[in-house]
């Protein structure tokens, strides 16, 4: 596809007539825009008339939406002002029909590739992520990154702990964007960008190091918050965010924490990462570890029981990264020693990473842990009161109890005072959810966990 613009003309132009006249609107334009925008957009331009339509060619439907927002009104204003003419506007991808002669030279296919420069995992695609609460906004906020870059969420700003699949949902940006023409996307790591810096620094470079920077169309840096407390490094980066950010290039930063959790971070900056969006992931729940585990086992071919599944899921809960190692190690082992993967083996083979032995641990002994944390006397585990202070750290029990132990809900629920089933499923619910959201009642949610195993 090419890009147009078509105007209505009175008299037919000759191609080295338009030629003078597209010269004419360009030095305008260049009056017109910030240089940085001229660089980027209108530079690189070329066009062609065809009766009384101009065409103006683009390599991707990328380039050419961020010409038509940052510079379509401009170049309508200026043709119009040069041709005094009715002028009407259309855009386009190249085709090599439209392409005019001395164009076609250079381009040798219609697709030009995009260029990547860093590593990206091919595996890491928005195919191969599982979606849940967890990650849901996450998952959508870079896949609007991936369809329109520099148009929907600049910077997009994504955070949250370790091995809960950042590092993925971004190279799935890179993997997408790959496919689009003519795109230049540098991932870089937030230390892999200070080395370079440093580098630079030690060779008089720094000038090439900023041009380099400054060309791309996508810049995405995960774990920035290694930049952090780095004067010169942030220093750095502040002047390529603002120089990409002002020529709307996508900026994409990944980090372990919120932006305003930066210690050293120069307020500038953190204001400046909060401009654009800013999503976090969570931990994910035991249905999404499910569907982790679900996945990744038809990635490498193996069926997993659904009885293991569980196992693994429901003990391996902070963290993506530890459920995959314990599938790879469960598979390995299957595959050495030729036997089947079933419970037994798992509770063998990743005794460490499961921290606890099944059935180990009682109901009472949670009773009285929770109990204990909390301040409370563990008789009113049992009991029917149902102030706050005593019903808050009971529904705790009940919830570690579904998660340390095999009981099933009703057996649960004798040993708290004869409740009901459906007490405890709410309880465990609630508090799965409120684990979701709750920073502060996850890490004491974890602090338990710890102490019991
Ligand atoms: P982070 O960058 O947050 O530390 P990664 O993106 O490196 O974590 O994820 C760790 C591993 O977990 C990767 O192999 C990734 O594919 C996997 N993973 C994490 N979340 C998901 C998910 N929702 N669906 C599929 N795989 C996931
Ligand atoms: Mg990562």
């Amino acid at each position: 596809m090419a890009m147009i613009i078509a105007i209505c003309i009175i008299l037919p132009m000759s191609h080295n007539e338009w030629k003078k006249q597209w010269d004419h609107i360009t030095k305008q334009l260049q009056l017109k825009l910030p240089s940085q925008t001229f660089d980027a957009w209108i530079y690189p331009l070329h066009t062609k008339m065809v009766e009384n339509t101009i065409k103006i060619f683009g390599p991707s439907r990328f380039f050419l939406n961020g010409l038509e927002t940052h510079c379509g009104k401009e170049i309508e204003q200026v043709v119009q002002d040069v041709l005094k003419a009715n002028v009407h506007i259309q855009y386009q991808i190249d085709t090599d029909e439209d392409v005019p002669i001395e164009s076609k030279k250079e381009s040798t296919s219609k697709h030009i590739p995009s260029e990547i420069d860093g590593h990206i995992d091919p595996r890491f695609t928005f195919e191969n992520f599982v979606i849940g609460p967890s990650n849901e906004f996450a998952y959508a906020a870079c896949h609007a990154v991936a369809e329109q870059p520099g148009e929907s969420y600049n910077p997009l700003y994504l955070h949250g702990g370790v091995g809960l699949g950042k590092t993925h949902l971004i190279h799935a940006i890179a993997n997408q964007l790959r496919q689009t023409s003519g795109i230049k996307i540098t991932y870089r790591t937030g230390e892999r960008f200070t080395n370079e810096l440093i580098k630079a620094i030690g060779n008089r470079s720094t000038d090439q190091f900023r041009k380099n920077y400054r060309k791309v169309d996508v810049l995405i840096v995960d774990d920035v918050q290694f930049i952090a407390g780095k004067v010169s490094t942030q220093e750095e980066f502040f002047h390529t965010f603002n120089a990409l950010h002002e020529i709307h290039k996508q900026i994409i930063l990944v980090s372990d924490r919120n932006p305003h959790d930066m210690s050293h971070l120069e307020e500038r900056l953190c204001s400046r990462f909060n401009w654009g969006l800013v999503a976090d992931i969570q931990r994910p729940n035991l249905e999404t570890r499910l569907a982790i585990l679900a996945n990744k086992s038809a990635l490498a071919g193996i069926t997993l029981h659904q009885d293991v599944a569980y196992l693994l899921a429901s003990r391996i809960d902070n963290n993506v990264r530890e459920l995959e190692g314990a599938l790879t190690r469960l598979t390995a082992y299957s595959h050495f020693t030729k036997k089947k993967i079933d419970v037994e083996m798992a509770k063998i083979v990743l005794h460490d990473q499961l921290n606890v032995t099944v059935d180990s641990i009682t109901v009472d002994d949670i009773q009285k842990k929770v109990a204990e944390y909390y301040g409370i006397p563990i008789k009113e585990m049992r009991s029917a009161k149902r102030s706050r202070n005593l019903a808050f750290p009971r529904q705790v029990a009940m919830y570690i109890s579904k998660k340390l132990t095999q009981l099933s809900l009703p057996q649960i629920g004798t040993q708290f005072g004869n409740r009901d089933h459906t007490t405890i499923l709410y309880a465990c619910r609630k508090l799965e959810k409120r684990c979701q959201n709750d920073l502060v009642f996850q890490d004491e949610v974890e602090q338990l966990l710890s102490n019991l195993r």
